[in-house]
């Protein structure tokens, strides 16, 4: 009997982990994707305000498999009827079933003045260039005020600008400058996070480290010439040096048929099957889907496992599990929820902060072997699930 071809659009965490599950005596994988490289993208962090030079990248087929199949082009068109993709240089490829793992699209022009930041300073949310980029303007940053924002409430990662902001002053501690350079993190909910208890957590830990927290601020202009930031709801900050995670949309592909993606671009899903609304034989996992959860790396895993057991025959279902670390000087936490518990209140501690160090230190081993770590990551998710949790605390 012929294998089913299987095609993966997109070769970050989602895509390659699936790519990798997949068993070759039942499947000829493809995966395809417009860049040579999988970014770790946490790893941003940590090269924009720590300088760190560890590799946070790697060529994306040295992380498949030798029997998947790695083709570095970017898909303009998918069409869901009649099952084949098209390339930016026009070719077709067809399918037998299709699992789209694009990510995110991050929209730097949706707001006026956020490419003109992103062009000078650099930032730490879409590349490791621009990360680099921030690194050498934080250096030089000898006072004034440094402001971290979002241009709209949904975007993937909802704890990296508190990460930001609590490295930035641990940046600014070395340097010298921490009394001189004053860190404004600006957030469009009630509270600091968007979970009023996850808020709790840490809203005294964001005010220990003197980070001045603007609620209900959601970036809508930037005057780069009077470096002025104007919020959607009235309010200004001026600043000296400023980051702005931009709109996240779904991905800029041509969809046959439209009525699969929703207003932003994403594609509508079954939040337990994971796959697109009204098709048997294409998927949609990670940040480009609309499951109604959090978009995060530990969920384009769990969403891999959950489509590569669907396509061996077996029953599996997604539960919304989330699990984003949050990690300030030396403690860290995580954001805990599913389906059926929203975000959990979870202390900071050192050891969860270890935690979250292992979880980067084997995030490639992850990726090419997700087999190799499946025992040790499905006891841990087990033992920290969320209705576990809300019973016992952590
Ligand atoms: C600063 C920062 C910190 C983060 N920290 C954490 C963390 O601590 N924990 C956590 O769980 N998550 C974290 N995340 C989020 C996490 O990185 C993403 O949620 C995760 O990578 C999503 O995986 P994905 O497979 O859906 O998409 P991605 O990993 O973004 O991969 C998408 C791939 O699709 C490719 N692609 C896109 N469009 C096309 C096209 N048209 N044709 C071909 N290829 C295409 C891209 O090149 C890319 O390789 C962080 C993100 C950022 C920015």
């Amino acid at each position: 009997m012929s294998k089913k071809r299987v095609l993966i659009i997109g070769g970050g965490s989602g895509g390659a982990i699936l790519a990798n599950l997949l068993n070759p005596d039942e499947y000829d994988v493809t995966v395809i994707d417009k860049s040579r490289y999988h970014t770790f993208q946490p790893g941003q962090l940590f090269v924009a305000f720590q300088g760190s030079r560890k590799e946070f990248q790697k060529p994306i087929r040295c992380l498949l498999r030798d029997e998947v199949k790695f083709v570095n082009k970017a898909v303009s068109e998918v069409n869901l009827d009649d099952r084949y993709v098209v390339t930016s240089d026009g070719a077709r490829i067809e399918y037998d079933y299709v699992i789209i793992a694009t990510g995110v699209h991050l929209d730097y022009d949706a707001i006026k003045g956020n490419r003109e930041i992103l062009n000078e300073y650099g930032d730490y949310f879409s590349s490791i260039a621009d990360a680099k980029k921030l690194w050498n303007t934080l250096r030089k940053l000898r006072k004034g005020t440094f402001f971290i924002g979002v241009a709209d409430p949904l975007y993937k990662c909802p704890p990296a600008p508190h990460k930001a902001a609590f490295l930035s002053t641990n940046l600014f501690r070395r340097m010298g400058v921490h009394d001189k350079v004053k860190v404004i993190l600006g957030m469009p909910f009630p509270h600091a996070y968007p979970s009023k208890t996850v808020s709790d957590i840490i809203e005294p830990k964001l005010e220990e480290r003197g980070i001045e927290v603007k609620t209900y601020f959601t970036v809508d202009s930037i005057d780069t010439k009077e470096k002025k930031i104007y919020s959607l709801e009235g309010d200004e900050v001026k600043y000296d040096v400023a980051t702005v995670v931009p709109v996240n949309t779904g991905p800029k592909i041509k969809v046959t048929p439209e009525k699969v993606l929703d207003d932003t671009g994403f594609f509508k899903v079954d939040k337990f099957k994971l796959n697109i609304e009204g098709y048997d034989d294409a998927f949609a996992i990670g940040d480009c889907s609309n499951v109604p959860t959090s978009k995060s790396g530990v969920t384009a895993h769990l969403h891999a496992e959950v489509v590569a057991d669907r396509l061996h025959g077996l029953d599996s279902v997604a539960d919304g599990r989330t699990h984003c670390p949050i990690v300030s000087n030396g403690e860290g936490t995580f954001v805990i929820s599913d389906y059926n518990h929203p975000p959990l209140p979870i202390r900071m501690s050192k050891f969860k902060r270890l935690q979250e160090d292992i979880f980067i230190a084997t995030y490639w081993v992850a990726v090419k072997y997700p087999k190799l770590m499946q025992p040790i990551f499905r006891s841990y998710f087990e033992a920290t699930r969320p209705g576990i949790l809300s019973k016992v605390g952590w």
